[in-house]
């Protein structure tokens, strides 16, 4: 009878477990999937490292948060190598991860209910491979784009054909398999653990192929062809429900507070007057090339609203006030310098010109749906792709002409064809049409609507 009773409490849909890999660019787009599959009717579990756990107070009452213990250490955490923390994480999360799903499938038995499915970022092959066993389905999300993950499938080729390691005398060169990618523009780590990436990314293409789906936070219209060999090659159904940050609001999962007052500092300016600055939660630059952005952002005479984070400036905690005399001078009134915004409601201001970005995904698919065209200064890992696309591809943002560090005159070139002449008038329309078809592909009938839909049918057939 108690059981019948919690049976007729459950929600219809049963409950899914979801679990991102700690970084902010990460977390973001799986927690807003976790509000859509509640919102269509699913119980949320939300699995977390105490590495950047969220905070369950600015989520709905009936999610449930689960912590699993990652032993992260604290230089690991910190520290650039990407690669050391994933394997770290994915060896020390995947036994607790399967008892907790194990304790996951008894509780919901006992209350009637079902556990559908994990969802867990693509990186986490271990802890999937973990939850499989148990027999619970799989489902794997990939937060960057696909033509990101296309390369992932595609790096046993790129070493075995020898555009990596990356040889200066071969950068320029179309990368034929990857196309419109040079090979300067391939993620990849520094050569001396290039071969320890690789693999990483072999475990991971493996997950992906044992799951049940693969999820990815793009849209048809902008990577139809990478989206579609994907499917060829797993032979598993790619859901491509993007961009997700359209679809539903902020879910308030900020490593640092913002500063809202730059909004008001925004109402103040002209409109399609501001450069937005920013380059995400994880690039760094030295404080040369930090000085040669801030001249070069000065003598555009251009309003700029510049996220500094903390961590920014490598080895360097910055005070705004401390900067040169002359440089403040030259801000002061036009530029003003926050250490982190709320980035979406800054780009949909109309104040808002263009975005100089690091093009990481969130930022590119944000600016995107506001129809923002980008000034792309890529860093590192999937960035150099992505802007790429941007310029080459879809011809929505102009490149910031680096060699390899940045000059202020290189900000002003960049300007100067975004804001003057032919160009910037072109590229300015472009992704004003390209923002109209992200809105057509979430709209009914629209094929992100549709792969919602089918993402939804399925995890309900599981
Ligand atoms: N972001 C933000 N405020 C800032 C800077 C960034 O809210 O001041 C958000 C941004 O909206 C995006 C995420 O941080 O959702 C950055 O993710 P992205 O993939 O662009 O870059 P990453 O941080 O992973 O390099």
């Amino acid at each position: 009878v108690q059981s019948m009773m919690a049976a007729s409490t459950a929600p219809p849909c049963g409950r899914v477990a979801l679990f991102p890999l700690p970084y902010h660019g990460h977390i973001t787009p799986m927690l807003r999937l976790a509000a859509i599959l509640h919102s269509r009717g699913f119980s949320i579990t939300v699995l977390h490292t105490d590495l950047h756990a969220p905070d369950p107070a600015v989520h709905p009452p009936d999610y449930r948060f689960v912590s699993v213990p990652d032993d992260t250490p604290p230089e690991l955490a910190a520290s650039e190598d990407v690669v050391a923390l994933v394997e770290s994480l994915n060896e020390s999360c995947a036994a607790p991860f399967g008892d907790r799903v194990r304790e996951m499938v008894v509780r919901e038995e006992e209350e009637g209910g079902v556990l559908r499915c994990v969802i867990a970022d693509v990186m986490w092959y271990a802890p999937a491979a973990a939850a499989r066993e148990l027999g619970v389905p799989v489902v794997a999300m990939m937060t960057s784009s696909a033509s990101s993950f296309r390369t992932f499938m595609e790096y046993p080729a790129l070493l075995e054909r020898g555009f990596l390691p990356m040889n200066e005398t071969k950068e320029e060169d179309i990368v034929d398999i990857l196309a419109p990618f040079r090979v300067k523009d391939l993620q990849r780590i520094d050569t001396s653990n290039l071969f320890g990436f690789a693999n990483m990314l072999e475990s991971v293409v493996a997950g992906a192929r044992l799951s049940s789906g693969l999820i990815l936070n793009t849209f048809d219209f902008i990577e139809a062809d990478n989206i579609c060999w994907i499917h060829d090659e797993l032979s598993i159904t790619v859901f491509s429900v993007g961009p997700l940050n359209k679809l539903t609001p902020f879910v308030g999962n900020n490593f640092l507070p913002e500063d809202r007052d730059c909004l008001k500092w925004l109402d103040k300016q002209a409109p399609c007057s501001v450069l937005y600055v920013s380059f995400g939660s994880v690039a760094t630059m030295d404080s040369h090339e930090f000085l040669e952005m801030a001249w070069g952002l000065a003598d555009t005479k251009q309003p700029f609203l510049w996220v500094v984070r903390p961590s920014l400036i490598r080895g360097v905690s910055l005070n705004p006030d401390e900067l040169p005399g002359a440089l403040l001078e030259e801000i002061n009134g036009r530029g003003k310098i926050i250490p982190w915004a709320p980035q979406e409601e800054v780009l949909c201001h109309p104040s808002i010109y263009a975005f100089v970005t690091h093009n990481g995904w969130n930022s590119m698919i944000e600016s995107i749906s506001e129809g923002v065209p980008m000034i792309c200064k890529p860093c590192f890992g999937d960035q150099k792709g992505n802007a790429r696309y941007v310029c080459d591809v879809w011809g929505v943002g102009v490149e910031l002409e680096v060699g390899s560090v940045v000059q202020r005159a290189m900000i002003q070139a960049a300007v100067d064809k975004l804001v003057n002449g032919k160009e910037g008038k072109e590229v300015k329309q472009r992704m004003q049409d390209l923002k109209i078809e992200a809105e057509k592909c979430i709209s009914k009938g629209g094929s992100s609507e549709a792969s919602l839909c089918k993402l939804v049918d399925s995890v309900i057939s599981f």
